[in-house]
C-alpha cells in the first residue's frame, strides 16, 4: 500500500491485514494533517479474530485464578512501564494534552489493578447442610469471547474498563477500538503478549460499522460491551440482543454541574472551567451544562469566562499547552454550527471559540461559553462534544433538579454547594448514574461500577468493579448429597418435589 504507516489488526498474536482493503486516515489533530491509515476489517476478519479468541477460549477459561492473576499482574508492570509511551499515542492521534493523556491511561491501569484481585472477586457461595447432607453453593463461570466496541475519546482508558475484567474473569476478548486513534490498543496487545496471555486472548481488529455489525450478528460472540454515542449504543444493543448476546451499551451525556449561591464560587468557576473545556469538551463525564442557582450566576458567568480566556490552547504534545484541538475536521465543523446556533436563538456567547487563531492547519476550536441558554435551544438539548459550556440560570435547587431529570441523557450531575442539606437533597433526587458533590467529574474508581441511567447506558449492568465482573460472567447453583452411603439419603425414590429436612 502507498501509505507511510499502516495500521494493521493483531489476531493471535500476529499483525496481520487479513482480507481488508479499505482505510481510513488517522489525523494528528495539531496540524490537520493524515498521519497513517487504519485498516477497515471485513467481515472475514472478525471471523478470524472471533475463531481466534474462541480457540484460545477453550484453555483460557481453564487457568487457574492464580494464574489468570499473574498475567495481570504481569501486565499492570508492563503498561507502568509504558505510560509515558501510551500517552504520547493517544496525544498524539487523539489531540488531548500529555498529562491529560497519561491521567486516561493511569485510571485505566487501575482497572487492570482491580482485575488483578480476581480470585477473591470470583468467590462463591456455599451453605452447608441445606438439608441432611444436602451443601448449595454457586460460582460464576466466563461467557466466551467477548467484544468490546470503544469511542474516540479515551482510546486506552475505555478498553481497559473492559478487556481485563474480561479476560481475568476467564473470557477471551476481541477488541474493536475507534477508526479515529486506533494505535494504543496495538501497543496494549503487544504488552498482553509480553505478560504471557496466550495468543488470542487478546485480539484486535480495526474498523467501522462493516466490523461491527459483524460482531453483533457472529454466533461465537456471547457479550458485547460498547461505549460511544447515544443512537448508535441504542443500535448495538438492539442488534446484539436481538441475536441473544448479553450486551451493555454505554451512550451519550449532557452532564449539569448546579451551583448554588452557598458555593464557594471562585472553587467553583475553576472545576468549571476544568470540566467544561478540559480534553476540549471530548469528555462523556465534560460538564456541558452550568445551572446557576439566584444570585450566583452573573459573579460565576465572569469568573467561568476569565478562566476560559486565560486556558492555553496549543498542540497536545507542547507541554505549555492547557488544551489541544478537537479529533477531526468534522468535529470542528459540527461544534462551530452548534455555537452558531446558540447564538441564533438568542443565547449570548459570553467567549466565541470560534474567534481562536491558531498558526498552520489543525481542527481548533477555543474555549466557549455562553449564557442565558434555555432548554429548548440545540445547544442545550444535544450533545455537542467539543468545549462549550452553556449556562442555564434557575432560581432553587428544585428547579435545577426538574431540568436535570427532564433532560433524556443522565451519565453524570454534579452540585456546588456549601451546605448538606442541598448536596444531601441532590444526591437523592437526580435521576443520573454519577454525582459529584463539589467533585465536577465524579468518574467512580476502578473498584465502583461506572454509567448512566436512562439514555446514557442501555443494558442491565454498569461497567468496571463489581459490575463488570457480573457482566463477564454468568451464575450457576449447585445442589449436592454425600450421604455416607447412597443408601442412607433421607429421601431415596421419594416422588415428591424435594424439600429441605
Ligand atoms: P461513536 O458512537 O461515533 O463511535 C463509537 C464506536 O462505534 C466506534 O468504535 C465506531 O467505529 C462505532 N460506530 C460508529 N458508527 C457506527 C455505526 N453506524 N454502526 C456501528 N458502529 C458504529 O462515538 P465517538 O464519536 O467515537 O465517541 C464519542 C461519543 O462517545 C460521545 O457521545 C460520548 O458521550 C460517548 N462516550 C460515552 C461514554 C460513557 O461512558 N457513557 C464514555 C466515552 C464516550
Amino acid at each position: 500500500m502507498q501509505f507511510e504507516k499502516l495500521i494493521a489488526h493483531r489476531i493471535a498474536g500476529e499483525e496481520t491485514s487479513g482480507a481488508s482493503s479499505r482505510t481510513s486516515p488517522v489525523y494528528d489533530p495539531a496540524t490537520g494533517e493524515v498521519q497513517a491509515e487504519v485498516l477497515l476489517a471485513e467481515a472475514s476478519d472478525v471471523d478470524a479474530a472471533v475463531a481466534a479468541a474462541r480457540e484460545a477460549f477453550a484453555e483460557w477459561s481453564q487457568a487457574s485464578l492464580s494464574r489468570r492473576a499473574k498475567v495481570m499482574f504481569a501486565f499492570r508492570e508492563l503498561l507502568n512501564e509504558h505510560v509515558d509511551e501510551l500517552a504520547r499515542i493517544v496525544s498524539s492521534e487523539h489531540g488531548k494534552v500529555l498529562e491529560d493523556a497519561k491521567g486516561e491511561v493511569l485510571r485505566g491501569l487501575e482497572v487492570v489493578e482491580f482485575a488483578c484481585g480476581i480470585p477473591h472477586l470470583l468467590k462463591g457461595e456455599f451453605s452447608d447442610q441445606v438439608s441432611t447432607t444436602v451443601d448449595a453453593y454457586s460460582f460464576r463461570q466466563p461467557l466466551g469471547v467477548c467484544a468490546g466496541i470503544t469511542p474516540f475519546n479515551f482510546p486506552a482508558m475505555v478498553p481497559m474498563w473492559m478487556h481485563p475484567v474480561a479476560i481475568a474473569c476467564g473470557n477471551t476478548f476481541v477488541l474493536k477500538p475507534s477508526e479515529r486513534d486506533p494505535s494504543a490498543s496495538n501497543l496494549v496487545a503487544e504488552l498482553y503478549a509480553e505478560a504471557g496471555l496466550p495468543a488470542g486472548v487478546f485480539n484486535v481488529v480495526h474498523g467501522d460499522k462493516v466490523a461491527v455489525d459483524a460482531l453483533l450478528d457472529h454466533p461465537d460472540v456471547a457479550g458485547v460491551s460498547f461505549v460511544g454515542s447515544t443512537p448508535i449504543a441504542q443500535y448495538v444493543h438492539a442488534r446484539g440482543t436481538e441475536k441473544r448476546k448479553r450486551v451493555q451499551a454505554l451512550g451519550g451525556a449532557k452532564n449539569h454541574a448546579v451551583v448554588m449561591p452557598s458555593a464557594d464560587l471562585g472553587y467553583a468557576a475553576d472545576q468549571l472551567a476544568a470540566a467544561g473545556f478540559g480534553s476540549a469538551g471530548q469528555r462523556c463525564m465534560a460538564i456541558s451544562v452550568a445551572v446557576a442557582i439566584g444570585d450566583a450566576g452573573d459573579a460565576l458567568v465572569d469568573e467561568v469566562a476569565r478562566r476560559a480566556r486565560e486556558i492555553r490552547v496549543g498542540p497536545g504534545l507542547e507541554s505549555a499547552s492547557e488544551m489541544g484541538p478537537v479529533v477531526t475536521p468534522q468535529a470542528r465543523e459540527r461544534i462551530v454550527d452548534y455555537i452558531g446556533q446558540g447564538a441564533e436563538a438568542g443565547a449570548r456567547l459570553t467567549v466565541d471559540g470560534r474567534e481562536l487563531e491558531m498558526d498552520g492547519g489543525g481542527f481548533w476550536v477555543g474555549p466557549t461559553l455562553i449564557d442565558q441558554v434555555s432548554p429548548e435551544m440545540s445547544v442545550y438539548r444535544d450533545e455537542i462534544f467539543g468545549p462549550v459550556l452553556s449556562v442555564v440560570r434557575r432560581g432553587s435547587l428544585e428547579e435545577a433538579i426538574e431540568l436535570i431529570n427532564r433532560n433524556p441523557y443522565a451519565n453524570g450531575a454534579a452540585i456546588f454547594t456549601g451546605s448538606g442539606y442541598e448536596a444531601r437533597r441532590f444526591q437523592r433526587e437526580v435521576e443520573v448514574g454519577m454525582i459529584g458533590i463539589n467533585v465536577p467529574i465524579p468518574v467512580p474508581m476502578a473498584f465502583y461500577s461506572f454509567g448512566g441511567w436512562k439514555d446514557s447506558l442501555f443494558g442491565d449492568h454498569h461497567i468496571h468493579g463489581p459490575e463488570g465482573v457480573r457482566f463477564y460472567t454468568r451464575g450457576k447453583a449447585i445442589t449436592a448429597r454425600w450421604p455416607a452411603t447412597q443408601a442412607s439419603a433421607a429421601d431415596a425414590g421419594s416422588m415428591n418435589f424435594p424439600t429441605s429436612n
